[in-house]
């Protein structure tokens, strides 16, 4: 393992650099335990550095305003991790522990690709609008809505998707004229670490625009949260946390862009195809052992026909092949860390003693003794205010729950403090109407998969504030003046 390509420095104000206390920390592989690596382990010192870089770059320098730079500088970024992504391939799935395949779509490829898509916005994009002429106190005045980059912006994400939702915050961030602080999740530096490693050698990119940084330490990411320096912080992870950064950004007012927890259901309807229902439920529990925020981890399914579905959706979970991420085969990983794992088989156990029954693993596999992970699992018997039907797990554990009619079905989607996404299945139309009813940001109908650079994504209720992806997720890094001149 002593052959992975990847960075382990800080980058600020320009430069690749060790933390200030030359201090760095183990890199973990969850499939084999083992130490991979280092990165620096940033300390208040350096994030008040890369703060103070990215305010000073706001505003000195003409990188707000100077649209045809920053298209240059994101397509340059495209082109580097283009041409490092093989060599950076297997540090990323030793990092996160994805399925090395998964990094052909959603977690590694994906994301790169789509900052063309970004690029190509912006270089269309009409900063100005005209509203045209009005009278107010007797001044007749001509109107222009103006939108404008809001300034220093805090990028601080999870470890689930790191590529992806790195540069679903930094590229859109970037392209509005703002300048970023990225703040790696501690499980995934490197994946942050290359992005400074290629902005640094490869771009154009002025000094103090993009700043990015690693720490062992949660509280090196609360320290964006409180500086007044910065202007908006785009988090994505836990409701928790995210609840904790809103309280930490109110004494500044900070503008908030949050995409939280989900806890989504899969509305099976008593008209759907069986079969096809069975194949998006397995898929969507095991894809990247459950440690998606948007997967479906509720199945809803008509009391009478439970038996039925349940085995289908078990003979296609056992089919799904599972183990070493860097065997293409394998289409489940493990966990990503030991502290993940134990938290999954914490609820795991929780079920149990509240009533429900496993009717699918439920422990750790015994043929993979190291690495983290935990057996798909899925739960019969479980009442819709178990604490496994209401909090988010983060691990391959499907909850199947029982309902009465589609009213009884639209009740229990709804019955939760989550709103990020979900899943229909049934005759179409009926199918629609149902998903039209669930109050929820993404949701997809017999198996249509809503994800994509141009498609806005994001949560109701406490599953977050704002939409990441599409042109709002493009929006959200604006921010909007009205200006008047006298007709
Ligand atoms: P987490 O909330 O523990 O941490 C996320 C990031 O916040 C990390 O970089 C962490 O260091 C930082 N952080 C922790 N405490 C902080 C604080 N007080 N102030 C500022 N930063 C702080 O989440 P996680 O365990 O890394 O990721 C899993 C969670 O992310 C799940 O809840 C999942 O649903 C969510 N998630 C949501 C989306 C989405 O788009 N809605 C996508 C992926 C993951």
């Amino acid at each position: 393992m002593g052959s992975l390509w990847y960075e382990d420095r800080l980058f600020i104000d320009g430069e690749l650099v060790a933390a200030e206390s030359a201090r760095t920390y183990d890199n973990i592989d969850p499939a084999t335990e083992a130490v991979v690596g280092h990165a620096a382990d940033a300390s208040p010192a350096d994030m008040d550095r890369a703060i103070g870089a990215a305010r000073r770059a706001f505003d000195s320098t003409s990188w707000s305003t100077d649209t045809e730079l920053r298209v240059r500088c994101l397509r340059q970024l495209q082109d580097a991790l283009e041409r490092h992504k093989e060599q950076f391939r297997p540090a990323f799935v030793a990092e996160v522990g994805a399925p090395v395949t998964t990094t052909y779509m959603v977690q590694l490829d994906m994301p790169i690709a789509g900052i063309s898509w970004v690029a190509d916005l912006l270089a269309g994009y009409e900063f100005e609008h005209d509203l045209g002429e009005n009278e107010v106190f007797g001044i007749r005045s001509r109107r222009t809505m103006r939108r404008e980059a809001t300034g220093v912006v805090a990028a601080i994400t999870p470890w689930n998707y790191p590529m992806q939702i790195n540069l679903a915050k930094v590229a859109p961030a970037l392209a509005a004229g703002n300048t970023v602080v990225l703040k790696a999740a501690p499980d995934t530096p490197w994946t942050a670490l290359l992005l400074g490693k290629l902005a640094a050698e490869e771009t154009d990119l002025p000094p103090g625009v993009l700043n990015v940084i690693s720490s062992s330490d949660h509280r090196i990411g609360a320290q964006l949260t409180t500086d007044r320096r910065v202007d908006l912080v785009s988090f994505t992870g836990s409701t928790a946390t995210g609840r904790a950064i809103m309280a930490a950004g109110a004494p500044t007012v900070k503008r908030m862009f949050l995409e939280l927890g989900g806890k989504s259901a899969l509305v099976v309807l008593d008209d759907a195809d069986v079969a096809a229902a069975a194949g998006t439920a397995a898929f969507q529990i095991t894809s990247h052992a459950g440690q998606g925020c948007a997967i479906t981890s509720r199945l809803l399914v008509p009391a009478n026909r439970r038996d039925e579905i349940v085995d289908q959706v078990v003979a296609t979970i056992r089919s799904i092949p599972y183990g070493d991420p860097t065997d293409p085969a394998n289409l489940m990983g493990p966990l990503v860390s030991k502290v993940q794992r134990d938290r999954v088989l914490g609820y795991i156990e929780r079920g149990r003693a509240e009533g429900a029954t496993t009717v699918l693993g439920g422990g750790r596999p015994a043929h993979l003794p190291t690495g983290y992970y935990v057996e798909p699992t899925v739960f019969v018997d479980v009442e819709a205010d178990h604490t496994i039907a209401q909090e988010e797990i983060f691990g391959p554990v499907l909850s199947v729950i029982t309902y009465r009619d589609d009213d009884d079905a639209v009740r229990i989607a709804n019955d939760s403090i989550y709103g990020l996404s979900g899943g229909v299945f049934g005759s179409p139309d009926r199918a629609r109407a149902v998903a039209n009813r669930i109050r929820t940001g993404t949701i997809g109908v017999n198996g249509g998969m809503y994800y994509g650079v141009d498609s806005p994504f994001g949560g109701y209720k406490q599953s977050g504030i704002g939409r990441e992806m599409g042109v709002p997720g493009f929006e959200e890094y604006l921010q909007i003046k009205t200006v008047a001149v006298p007709a």
